[in-house]
């Protein structure tokens, strides 16, 4: 099972075995906590070393011979001005990635000159929790240089002056740490154990949190006209299902916040088949709906005043004799028809239905998609940015902002009239494909035509959601990309 971390807060401990963790502002003296090393060997250690608190550089410092631990790390937090509230996410991932093995860790979080509040203590414990993470439950022996025991927990004690602030902002770190591993195991889990209706039964589960959750299975879907999204699942022995999820944490007239998951638990491109590298990566091919599964999970969790509904789309893309083909023509929950060009470009027929069936039902007070729709956004952004397209100009700075804030970035990229002409079929309203010029671009003015005059934004997240590079709160191949961008957005812009 993934790591498990346990996190206390605590005004003083008597410190006894395991790591002690020590905090440094640059230019200000080691706050060296005489508990921790009485004989200040760590201080003349560090001056020794050079060590100048860079920003999240560390020093390692093995047994000081009176301190009560079996090893000192002084985590450098940089200069005093500049740290931001990510960078205490950040100082607890360094922080969990060099106690790496350890099960015993106690931090001492007041570093002077700087107060430390409750919020940045549970930031910090956070970004430990969040780098802890480890997806292994599929291995059945550990790697000969890994001594870590399988099952171990590992106990934080964060020592604070802040003790009551921070437990209180815990609970909702924890709901955010909760919601972001739902993620990420969704994300990793192997395809064969996670289908449509596996899926939709991990939703369900929501219930527990006060969340109400329906599941439309395939005759519902029929009955409501969704051809496009069931044209997707049709070459699949598993049937799709369409996830509802509901957080009533508002005003019962408050229109609710949607969120909408593109859930293609496995995707071979289908007909339009892909070439066989790499293609057990598309088993993330879910991370839209994971991110809003983990959000509404984190919404649930620390019964966040709004309302708001979280729509997955799953299905199987596969290639049978009953599969769809190129030239096929759909029709999509809206009335408009759509003829498929390459069966590949199947996650903005999933969206088309879900989309217009979320604006139908709930009249939403605006619409966000989360999808890994193009490997196009990839080759324009990379895997720091996610690509953002909106028809809002408000919505967008908005979500640019929570992006800096959460360092879950976003770019916004164009939609246009020029662009939308090239999905225009001879045969149908529209064609699901319009070529490698403008992919991204593309495929966001295909959804533009189910979300009608809805404030609403198309996240591409193929870049970012799974495979991208490791970071300090991150090693998980699935990095549950969007769980915490927004949570913040909704926490504020939109709560209270
Ligand atoms: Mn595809
Ligand atoms: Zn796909």
């Amino acid at each position: 099972m993934p790591s498990k971390v346990e996190i206390t807060f605590a005004k003083s401990v008597r410190p006894a075995g395991g790591v002690g963790v020590l905090l440094q502002v640059a230019g200000s003296q080691p706050a060296w906590v005489t508990a921790a090393d009485p004989d200040g060997v760590s201080a003349r250690a560090a001056r020794t070393a050079k060590f100048t608190a860079k920003a999240l550089s560390t020093l390692d410092i093995l047994a000081p011979t009176n301190s009560p631990f079996e090893r000192l790390l002084v985590l450098g937090l940089g200069d005093k001005a500049k740290i931001t509230r990510h960078d205490w996410l950040k100082a607890g991932g360094v922080a969990a990635s060099k106690v790496k093995g350890s099960e015993k860790i106690t931090v001492y979080l007041d570093a002077e000159p700087l107060e430390v509040g409750g919020r940045e203590a549970a930031d910090f414990a956070l970004g430990m929790a969040l780098s802890a993470y480890s997806f292994d439950q599929y291995k059945t022996k550990k790697s000969d240089d890994d001594t870590t025991p399988r099952d171990r927990t590992l106990r934080v004690t964060i020592v604070t002056s802040a003790v009551i602030a921070a437990k209180k902002a815990w609970t909702d770190a924890e709901a955010v740490l909760d919601g972001v591993v739902l993620a990420r195991n969704l994300v990793n889990e192997p395809p064969n154990v996670l289908g449509p209706v596996e899926f939709a039964a991990r939703a369900k589960e929501l219930e527990a949190l006060g969340a109400e959750v329906e599941i439309l299975t395939e005759r519902e879907m029929k009955k409501l006209g969704m051809g496009a999204l069931l044209g997707v699942g049709q070459g699949s022995a598993r049937p799709p299902r369409l996830a509802v999820i509901e957080w009533k944490g508002g005003k019962p007239k408050d229109k609710p916040l949607a969120f909408v998951g593109k859930g293609v638990v496995f995707d071979t491109g289908g007909i339009s088949i892909k070439p066989a590298g790499g293609m057990e990566d598309m088993k993330g091919d879910m991370g839209g709906a994971a991110a809003v599964i983990g959000l509404m999970h984190v919404l649930a969790a620390r019964k966040a005043k709004v309302n708001a509904v979280g729509i997955l789309g799953l299905v199987e893309n596969m290639p049978d004799g009953n599969a769809q083909r190129p030239g096929d023509i759909v029709t999509s929950m809206s009335g408009q028809t759509i003829e498929i060009i390459n069966t590949d470009a199947e996650g903005r027929l999933v969206l088309a239905d879900a989309l217009w069936y979320c604006n139908e039902r709930f009249k939403p007070k605006m619409m966000i998609n989360l999808a890994t729709l193009t490997g196009a956004i990839m080759v324009a952004l990379g895997s720091n940015h996610a690509g953002l397209f909106s028809n809002s100009d408000e919505l967008s700075e908005k979500l640019l902002a929570a992006g800096l804030r959460t360092n879950e970035k976003l770019w916004r990229m164009p939609l246009g009239r020029e662009y939308d002409k090239i999905i225009d079929s001879k045969f149908a309203d529209m064609k699901n494909s319009g070529g490698r010029y403008a992919g991204a671009i593309t495929a966001a003015q295909f959804l533009k035509r189910f979300v009608k005059e809805t404030p609403w934004a198309h996240l591409d997240v193929a870049g970012t959601a799974m495979g991208s590079p490791s970071d300090e709160i991150n090693t998980s191949w699935g990095s549950g990309f969007g769980v915490r961008l927004l949570d913040d957005l909704v926490r504020e812009e939109y709560e209270g």
